[in-house]
C-alpha cells in the first residue's frame, strides 16, 4: 500500500536518512542517526586493502607486458637478413614461426625505411624509430645462427606463447584473469555488504566502504497520537499507563510502586501495533528507538547483540524514553528447539535479556515488543521484569473499521454520497492496515476515473480489490467456463435467499480476479455478528454448497471451482461437531481446542482415534443433508435460477437490489 497519506510515512522518511560518513554516533538529539556495528569486521580497511593489491598487480603486470604490446613491424625474411648483413642488428628473438628483431640504438632510420619501402605501409614507415622491432617469419635457414652469430647480434629461442601474438597474448594472460578477479571481488564483497546495509545505493566496488548497515533507528519524536490509532481502546487503555509512567515517573516512586518495564504487543499483522508503540512516545513525548527481529536473522554472529547493547545504552544515556522491538519472535524463538539452532538469534536474545535485567524501571525505559506469534517465545522473556504484560491488539470489529476508515478518510477528499458503516459492513475481517490501503486504493480509483472526491462506488471497489485480489480485465473465460461460473454464484445467491436464516445477497460477479477466484457472491449480514445460532451455521453451510448444487442440477455434473466452498462448509461442520456442541452424537462435549491463534488457527483434536473417527461421519452427515437441502431449493426455483444466470451472463456484475428484483419478476 501506499502510506503517502499516513504521518508514519513521512516519519520514515526521516529516519531513512543515514549518517554519511558511517562514523562516531552523532548523538541522539539531532533526529535519526545511525550507528556503525560494535565488533563487527572494518569493511572500509578491507576494502583499501584489496585495492591496493589490485592496483599493484595491475601496473606489475602492465610494466611487464608493455613491450610486447607494441606489435611487431612485420618485414620479409630477406629484408631481416640484409639488415644483419649490414650490422645493423642489435638482438633477435627466435621461437618455431617468427624471427624478432631489435636494432642497433643508434641505426639510421632512413636507410631502414628505404630498405623496407616496398613492404610496408607508409604510415607504419613514417613512424619506425630506432626502439622499433621487426618480425619476420623464420625460414629453413641452417646457417642462420652462424650468420648472426658473425655479425654478433644477441639472439636467443623464445616460447611460443609469448610472442604468437602479443595482443592477443596480453588480453589472454593479463586482462582476461583481471578482470575475472575483479568480477570476483566484486561479487563477494556485494554479497557480504547486502548483508549488513539496509540494501540502498550499492553503486559498485568504490560505494561499497559507504555503505550503511541499518542498525537501528532513533525519533525524537514519532508524532504520532493515541487519537491517530482508531478503534484498540482496551490496548490503548493499557498503554495510557505506560504514558503515564514515561511522564510522571515521580508520581509512582513516591508511592513505590514498581514501574514496569516492558509489554508486549500480542495480535495479527496490519493491527497496528507499531503505530500504537510509536503513539505511546508520540503522547509521552519521548525519543522512540526501534530495532526488527526479522533484521538480525542473517546477520553476522555477534552483530546482533552489539546492536542490541548499544541502543540500550544510547538509550539509557537519552532517558525517559520507548524502545520498540518489532517482530521479536525472530530472535526471541523459544531456545528449547535443538535442530535449529542459530547462534545469532541466541546471542541476541542473551544480549536483550541481560540487558532488560540492566536497568531499573524507575530509569524512565519502557520496553515495547510486537509479534503475532507470542506462543514461539522463549518462557525468559515473559518472566516478571521483563516483557511481563501483554497487550492484545486484535483485528478491528464494526465500530472500530469504521473508525480506522474515517481516520484514514479524513485525508482524502469524500463524496457527499460515501457512506463508511457500509463499507466497514462489507469488511469483517480486515485489520487496519487492510483499510487503511482500502482507502488508498479508493482515492487512486478516483483519480482514474478523473473524479476529484472519492465516490461510495470507488470505496466499495477498493474493498473487491483488498478482498478479492484487482480486477483482472485480461483474463479470458471460455464461455462454457463463464456459463457453469455464473450458474455456480446464483446457486449460491439463491440458496441464500431462499433459506430463513440465510444472509442477504450484497452483490454477484463473475468477473475474474487476480487472487484465483472466477467470481463470487458476497453476502452481507446488516449488523456485525458475534454469536450464530445453530440454523444460520446451517444455513450458512447450505449456501456454500448451493453452488456446487447449481452446477449439478445444470450440467449433471461438479467443477473443481468449488474447492474453497467444500473447505469452509467442512470446517463449519466441524466445529459445529468438536467446539459448539451441535451434534447429536457428541453433545456439549468439546472436542477441539483452538491453538496458535494468531499464527494460523488451526484446531487440535483431544479426543479418542474412535471418536475422531465419530466426528468424520458426523460432519459427513451434516454435510450431505445440506447438500441435499441446497438441491432441493434450486429444483423448487430452477426457473429463477436461469434466468439470473443468463441476466449475470449479461452483466457480469448484479447488486443485491437487482438480485432481490429478477427473483421476484415471475
Ligand atoms: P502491525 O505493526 O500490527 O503489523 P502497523 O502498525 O504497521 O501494524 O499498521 C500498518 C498500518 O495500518 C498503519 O501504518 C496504519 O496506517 C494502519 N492501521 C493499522 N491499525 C490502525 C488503527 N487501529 N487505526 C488507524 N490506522 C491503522
Ligand atoms: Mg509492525
Ligand atoms: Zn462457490
Amino acid at each position: 500500500m501506499s502510506q503517502n497519506t499516513t504521518p508514519e510515512a513521512d516519519m520514515k522518511n526521516n529516519v531513512s536518512q543515514s549518517n554519511p560518513g558511517g562514523g562516531a554516533p552523532t548523538g541522539s538529539s539531532g533526529g535519526p542517526t545511525r550507528y556503525p556495528p560494535y565488533g563487527g569486521p572494518n569493511w572500509t580497511r578491507l576494502r583499501n586493502i584489496a585495492l591496493i593489491i589490485f592496483t599493484v598487480t595491475i601496473v606489475m603486470n602492465l610494466l611487464a607486458a608493455g613491450r610486447l604490446a607494441n606489435a611487431a613491424v612485420p618485414i620479409q625474411y630477406s629484408q631481416f637478413m640484409k639488415l644483419v648483413e649490414e650490422g645493423h642488428v642489435d638482438r633477435a628473438e627466435l621461437n618455431e614461426e617468427r624471427i624478432y628483431l631489435t636494432l642497433k640504438p643508434h641505426t639510421d632510420i632512413t636507410m631502414v625505411r628505404d630498405l623496407l619501402d616496398t613492404t610496408i605501409p607508409p604510415a607504419v614507415a613514417a613512424a619506425l624509430s630506432s626502439g622499433t622491432v621487426y618480425t619476420a617469419v623464420i625460414m629453413d635457414d641452417p646457417q642462420l645462427t652462424t650468420r648472426l652469430y658473425e655479425k654478433d647480434v644477441t639472439f636467443s629461442k623464445i616460447y611460443n606463447e609469448t610472442r604468437s601474438s602479443p595482443i592477443l597474448n596480453f588480453v589472454l594472460s593479463w586482462v582476461l584473469p583481471m578482470l575475472l578477479m575483479y568480477s570476483f571481488y566484486a561479487f563477494v564483497i556485494r554479497r557480504l555488504t547486502r548483508k549488513m546495509s539496509s540494501g540502498g545505493g550499492m553503486g559498485g566496488m568504490f560505494s561499497v566502504g559507504k555503505s550503511k548497515a541499518k542498525e537501528y533507528n532513533v525519533q525524537t519524536s514519532t508524532g504520532v497520537k493515541f487519537s491517530d490509532v482508531a478503534g484498540q481502546d482496551e490496548a490503548k487503555e493499557s498503554l495510557l499507563e505506560m504514558v503515564d509512567f514515561l511522564k510522571n515517573p515521580g508520581k509512582y516512586q513516591s508511592i513505590g510502586a514498581r514501574q514496569p518495564k516492558g509489554a508486549l504487543l500480542v495480535g495479527p499483522p496490519g493491527t497496528g501495533k507499531t503505530l500504537l508503540a510509536k503513539a505511546v512516545a508520540g503522547e509521552a513525548g519521548v525519543p522512540f528507538y526501534s530495532i526488527t527481529g526479522s533484521e538480525f536473522v542473517e546477520m553476522f554472529v555477534g552483530v546482533g547483540a552489539s546492536r542490541v547493547r548499544d541502543m540500550f545504552e544510547q538509550a539509557k544515556k537519552n532517558t525517559p524514553c520507548i524502545i520498540f522491538i518489532d517482530e521479536i519472535d525472530a530472535i526471541g524463538k523459544s531456545r528449547d528447539n535443538r535442530f535449529s539452532a542459530n547462534d545469532e538469534r541466541e546471542q541476541t536474545l542473551n544480549q536483550l535479556l541481560a540487558e532488560m535485567d540492566g536497568f531499573e524501571g524507575k530509569q524512565g525505559i519502557i520496553v515495547l515488543a510486537a509479534t503475532n506469534r507470542p506462543e514461539v517465545l522463549d518462557k525468559a522473556l515473559l518472566r516478571p521484569g521483563r516483557f511481563d504484560r501483554r497487550i492484545i491488539v486484535e483485528k478491528p470489529d464494526l465500530p472500530g473499521r469504521e473508525a480506522i476508515l474515517a481516520v484514514h478518510a479524513a485525508r482524502v477528499k469524500l463524496g457527499p454520497d460515501v457512506d463508511l458503516r457500509q463499507i466497514a459492513l462489507a469488511t469483517s475481517g480486515a485489520t487496519g492496515a487492510d483499510l487503511a490501503n482500502m482507502v488508498n486504493e479508493a482515492a487512486l480509483l478516483a483519480v482514474k476515473e478523473g473524479h476529484d472526491q472519492v465516490q461510495q462506488k470507488d470505496l466499495m471497489e477498493s474493498v473487491e480489490v483488498v478482498i478479492a485480489g484487482r480486477e483482472k480485465k485480461d483474463r479470458v473465460m471460455n464461455p462454457k467456463e463463464r456459463e457453469m461460473v455464473a450458474y455456480h454464484e446464483v446457486g449460491h445467491a439463491l440458496v441464500s435467499a431462499q433459506q430463513r436464516d440465510g444472509q442477504p445477497v450484497q452483490k454477484i460477479t463473475i468477473v475474474p480476479r487476480t487472487m484465483g477466484s472466477l467470481g463470487y457472491t458476497m453476502n452481507m449480514p446488516e449488523e456485525e455478528r458475534y454469536l450464530m445460532t445453530q440454523s444460520e451455521l446451517l444455513a450458512q453451510i447450505t449456501s456454500l454448497l448451493g453452488g456446487r448444487a447449481a452446477e449439478q442440477i445444470k450440467f449433471g455434473e461438479v467443477t473443481t471451482g468449488a474447492s474453497n466452498d467444500i473447505q469452509r462448509a467442512t470446517a463449519l461442520a466441524r466445529g459445529m461437531v468438536t467446539q459448539y456442541g451441535m451434534s447429536d452424537a457428541f453433545g456439549p462435549m468439546g472436542l477441539e481446542t483452538p491453538e496458535n491463534q494468531y499464527l494460523d488457527g488451526r484446531p487440535v483434536f483431544g479426543g479418542s482415534d474412535a471418536s475422531s473417527a465419530a466426528v468424520d461421519k458426523e460432519v459427513r452427515d451434516i454435510l450431505m443433508r445440506a447438500e441435499e437441502e441446497a438441491i432441493k431449493l434450486l429444483k423448487e426455483n430452477v426457473d429463477a435460477l436461469d434466468r439470473i444466470a443468463q441476466h449475470l451472463l449479461d452483466k457480469e456484475n448484479i447488486t443485491g437490489e437487482e438480485f432481490m428484483e429478477l427473483l421476484n419478476a415471475a
